[in-house]
């Protein structure tokens, strides 16, 4: 089974480094034209050229609603349509409930599942127009099971999945699927601060016995991008080495 997204346009956000990154460059590698998005522009910019594949880089705190809408439409102008989003920006803020600070409770949320909203809202019309599109969010198990001392980063992923399930329900007449990828513990610089004892006390929960690595979330994320999983939509695809089942 062969994967080809030639013609297609993407937009990957929070794709400078880490699980974006690899989703990027697997979608580039598959033939599609990536908008790369970091909050920096000369990051995004460096990410894109080294990507190629007509890549572009692009500015955007996905936390700030009125970026978002203005991002979708430079994308749209630069590349002239968007088929394909990533929602995958995303930041952890720890803390157990009772110490978790508004701000801290805000900064995850606003980033993690209001600008998923934004971005979806925007990239909408232009494929509503169109009659066809892939929204793929990037949530999370823990959004799923739930975690110590992660309420707010468990809320904003587990938000992310009934945000994929009633856009799904929504645009499924105009031919837009939307669907979620459920990461288990991936090794990137989010999960970089592990300690070995924390890593193999994780391995050990892990059927697979190991971390994933970010290419096994491009996987998912590109399969879900291509015609074959045309008939596949308001799904969570949990990555996870066989850890929530
Ligand atoms: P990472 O920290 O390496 O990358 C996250 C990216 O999002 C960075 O490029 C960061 O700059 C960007 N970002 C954060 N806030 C942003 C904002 N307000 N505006 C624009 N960009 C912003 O982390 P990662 O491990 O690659 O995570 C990618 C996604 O996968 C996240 O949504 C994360 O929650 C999810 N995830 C990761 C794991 C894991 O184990 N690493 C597990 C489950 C889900």
């Amino acid at each position: 089974m062969q994967i080809d997204l030639g013609g297609k346009v993407a937009l990957v956000t929070g794709s400078t480094r880490g699980i974006g990154r690899a989703i990027a460059e697997t979608l580039a590698g598959a033939g599609a034209r990536v908008a790369i998005v970091g909050r920096d522009l000369s990051r995004a910019e460096t990410a894109a050229a080294e990507i190629g594949h007509g890549a572009k880089g692009f500015a955007c705190d996905v936390s700030d609603t009125a970026q978002v809408s203005q991002l979708v439409a430079d994308v749209e102008a630069s590349f002239g349509t968007l088929d394909i989003l990533v929602n995958n920006a995303g930041l952890t803020k720890d803390n157990v409930i009772m110490r978790l600070k508004d701000d801290d409770w805000n900064m995850v949320i606003d980033a993690n599942l209001r600008g998923a909203f934004a971005s979806i809202r925007a990239a909408s019309r232009g494929m509503m127009k169109r009659r066809s599109g892939r929204i793929i969010n990037i949530s999370s198990v823990v959004g799923v099971i739930g975690n110590r001392g992660q309420a707010n980063y468990a809320a904003s992923k587990a938000g992310l999945i009934g945000l994929t399930k009633s856009v799904a329900k929504e645009l499924a007449s105009r031919n837009i699927l939307c669907n979620a990828v459920a990461p288990g513990f991936i090794a990137t610089d989010m999960t970089a601060a592990l300690g070995p004892e924390q890593k193999k006390a994780l391995e050990s929960q892990i059927p697979l016995e190991r971390l994933g690595n970010a290419a096994d979330v491009a996987s998912a994320v590109a399969f879900l991008a291509s015609d074959h999983a045309a008939y596949i939509t308001g799904q969570v695809l949990v990555v996870d080495g066989g850890m929530v089942m």
